[in-house]
């Protein structure tokens, strides 16, 4: 156990205070800057998303992401992370942990407004039917305010 390499499994998931976005890693290869953030939503074994809502969530991010005017395009992956905790962001460059969490709240309160999920189908999708908008939303509305870097 002490002899892990993997970042995450280092963390004392205890002593974090959720909701809150974090520096996990800073990577360099061939001199290629990488920073990987941990956004957590839920308070590590307190709580966890249900599978349609962090589903939605992680659609609706990827749009907002993604955006031709707003996005940001050092993204290089949005995922949710395996105890459905919250995601892990990958990005291009030491991007700036503080102007992300801005972002992060823009987007999150873009996702209230959505009324529909993005590429919610069986082309787009591998699961689409495991969505559920409404309880993204809830969940986004109690964190969206109290996110804080950590
Ligand atoms: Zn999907």
């Amino acid at each position: 156990m002490d002899k892990t390499n993997v970042e995450s499994f280092k963390l004392d998931h205890t002593k974090v205070k959720a909701p809150y976005l974090r520096i996990a890693k800073d990577l360099e290869y061939n001199g290629v800057k990488v920073r990987k953030f941990d956004l957590r939503f839920c308070q590590p074994n307190k709580e966890a998303m249900e599978t349609g809502a962090i589903h939605a969530i992680e659609h609706i991010m990827a749009e907002e992401f993604n955006n031709s005017e707003y996005g940001i395009k050092e993204i290089i992956d949005f995922s949710p992370m395996g105890c459905r905790t919250g995601f892990y962001i990958i990005m291009f460059t030491e991007f700036d942990q503080k102007e992300l969490l801005e972002k992060i709240k823009f987007y999150l309160n873009n996702l209230l407004k959505y009324d529909e999920i993005p590429a919610a189908n069986e082309i787009q999708c591998g699961n689409y039917k495991d969505m559920d908008l409404k309880r993204a939303k809830e969940i986004v509305k109690k964190v969206v305010n109290n996110l804080e870097l950590f």
